[in-house]
């Protein structure tokens, strides 16, 4: 129980690797707030799934592009679990197009989700943080802010932007213990990955050393790492979980 009695907001919580994040956390002993958009009864089982290890878990709906709804998050999540310790920023989206055909709006919901969602619950977040001398924020980018990818310059531009933001920040709050990071997954097993035309997936596997897609729980376990007092002296860094598909 390396984390127990940690508060946590976990963005994009509903499915995938958002879920497996608030799952690993709670298996570890936090208690925690899953946020989503769209899908409430999927939230709600996310959290009944954490309750059932014997941890607090709130479903909270909130769009993080949105500042001010950012911001009532984490003061609901403050209010209802008494402070937040780990922030994990995972809502994420992709609305792939090659450059030539992407259209303004794909450009800017990717980046407004992806990246300015990421600093809402950042800024909102600093405060609380501040006050218990004490957190761990952990910012999920991707192995694409890495290598780019075709037809995912803007989820790439956003990916990367997130690890630049992680660093910054990691330098503004170190004085103050709060420890600020990023993961970069490689090719997950989730509904984002689920459309990719199964040639693709060929060539992708070949890619990969380990020869498999990774699991959202294989996430869920860095993030339990980084909230952790095992990683009490890393800061502004990104580990990649890609199953050695860009070493
Ligand atoms: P997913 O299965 O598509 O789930 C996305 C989650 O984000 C859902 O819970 C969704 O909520 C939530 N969400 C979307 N827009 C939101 C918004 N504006 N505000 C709050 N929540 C929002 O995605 P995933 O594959 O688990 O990916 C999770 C994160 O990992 C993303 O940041 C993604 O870029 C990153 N990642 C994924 C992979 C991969 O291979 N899967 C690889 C590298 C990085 P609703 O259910 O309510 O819509």
């Amino acid at each position: 129980m390396v984390l127990n009695g940690k508060k946590a907001v976990v963005t994009g919580a509903s499915r995938g690797i958002g879920r497996a994040i608030a799952i690993s956390l709670a298996e570890s002993g936090a208690d925690v707030l899953v946020n989503y958009t769209n899908d409430a009864e999927a939230a709600e089982k996310v959290c009944s799934d954490i309750k059932k290890l014997g941890r607090q878990a709130i479903a909270h709906r909130a769009n993080v592009a949105d500042p001010e709804q950012a911001s009532s998050m984490i003061q609901f999540a403050v209010k209802q679990l008494g402070r937040v310790d780990i922030l994990v920023n995972n809502a994420g989206v992709t609305r792939d197009n090659l450059v030539v055909s992407l259209r303004d709006e794909d450009w800017d919901s990717v980046l407004s989700i992806n990246l300015k969602g990421a600093f809402n619950c950042v800024r909102a977040v600093i405060r609380p943080m501040l006050k218990a001398k004490w957190g761990r924020i952990i910012n999920i980018s991707s192995i694409i802010a890495y290598t780019g990818n075709v037809g995912q310059a803007n989820y790439a531009a956003s990916k990367g932007g997130l690890i630049a933001f992680t660093k910054s920040v990691a330098q503004e709050l170190g004085s103050r213990k709060i420890t600020v990071n990023a993961i970069a997954p490689g090719y997950i097993e989730t509904d984002m990955t689920q459309s990719l035309p199964e040639a693709f997936r060929e060539k992708m596997l070949s890619r990969i050393a380990l020869g498999r897609l990774g699991r959202p729980e294989e996430i869920g376990s860095a993030a339990v790492f980084l909230a952790s007092d095992a990683a009490s002296y890393i800061t502004g860094q990104t580990i990649i979980v890609d199953g050695g598909m860009a070493v």
